[in-house]
């Protein structure tokens, strides 16, 4: 099935509008569930000190993501040196010894995507500016130990931008991801507000270089809606990804406010003014556009790679 169809499903209001705190507009509701399964993957995280951006940012899929048995590791730690405006992961003081890095994660990541059984392994991490090498020599060990792990797997990397450390994105490229991704996040406009340590034009310039360094290797970017966008400017930034990362596969989903302290919803985007992203995007040329209100970067991001020919 496409993947934009199965959150569709669930999303079939067509009405719009302002976001007002405390009420969800019907497509954004999702039916609490909970399982067993997800309290004792969790368990097995923690016993191996390991971290996902599922639980850490607070993601509105990951009940269903972890009955699936999918999980995003988040590596480097589970503090991060940046403050952006729409993320919950913790932020913390670099000198504190929560920040050193654990030797074992590269090999813990590993082992647990061998005991989950997965097929399509999704790295992300904290940004880490406080290392010389923003933690890419960390990120690359990562790769090589799921690849030697689990040989048959693809391996899909969500990476930082380095602060613009082409060296660094290379290191992570050259251990051998099947998919590059790095999330522009929000328009170039938002910027100062929503990612003020990040940079439009040199996150632009991570896509496009891991485009012609690693040409096997799929890109991918995501973006966020409902932060006070205009459709121009996400038409803009599509076309930026497209023309100047050169781009396969883009997702954008609803931006939601994972707590107080977070920057507020502007606006709850429709399903109808999702599926005219899709098709935007797929006239430009991106092999894939996964858009809708629950889609997020590592969201089905098999299927999402599958739909983007992908071979696993
Ligand atoms: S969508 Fe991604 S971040 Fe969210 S729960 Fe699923 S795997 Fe984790």
């Amino acid at each position: 099935m496409h993947p934009s169809t199965l959150v569709q499903i669930e999303n079939s209001s067509p009405a719009g509008g302002r976001a007002a705190r405390g009420r969800l507009p019907a497509w954004l509701r999702k039916p609490a569930v909970h399982h067993e399964s997800v309290m004792e993957l969790k368990r097995e995280l923690r016993a191996l000190n390991l971290h996902t951006v599922c639980e850490s940012a607070r993601c509105p899929n990951m009940q269903e993501c972890f009955h699936r048995g999918q999980a995003t590791f988040m590596i480097l730690g589970n503090l991060c040196t940046r403050g952006c405006g729409f993320c919950s992961v913790p932020k913390g003081n670099p000198l504190k010894r929560e920040f050193v890095l654990d030797p074992l994660e590269p090999d813990n990541t590993a082992r647990q995507a061998a005991a989950m059984g997965l097929r399509y392994v999704v790295i992300t991490s904290v940004n880490r500016d406080d290392l010389e090498d923003g933690g890419s020599r960390h990120f690359a060990k990562t790769v090589e130990a799921v690849r030697r792990e689990l040989p048959g797997a693809t391996v899909e990397v969500l990476t930082p931008d380095f602060e613009g450390n082409l060296d660094a994105v290379a290191r992570v490229l050259d251990a051998g991801p099947h998919v590059f991704n790095h999330n522009m996040e929000t328009v170039a406009r938002l910027y100062s507000r929503v990612r003020p340590q990040a940079n439009y034009r040199q996150s632009l310039e991570v896509l496009r270089f891991a485009r012609q360094h690693r040409p096997s290797a799929l890109t991918k970017s995501g973006l966020m809606v409902g932060l006070g966008e205009s459709g121009a400017e996400v038409r803009e930034l599509l076309r930026d990804l497209r023309e100047e990362g050169a781009t396969d596969v883009a997702t954008i989903g609803q931006y939601l406010q994972p707590t107080r302290r977070n920057l507020p919803v502007a606006k709850y985007v429709t399903p109808a003014e999702f599926d005219s992203y899709r098709d935007f995007g797929l006239s430009l040329g991106f092999r894939m556009v996964f858009s809708g209100p629950f889609v997020r970067s590592s969201y089905m991001a098999d299927l999402v790679a599958h739909e983007a020919g992908h071979a696993a």
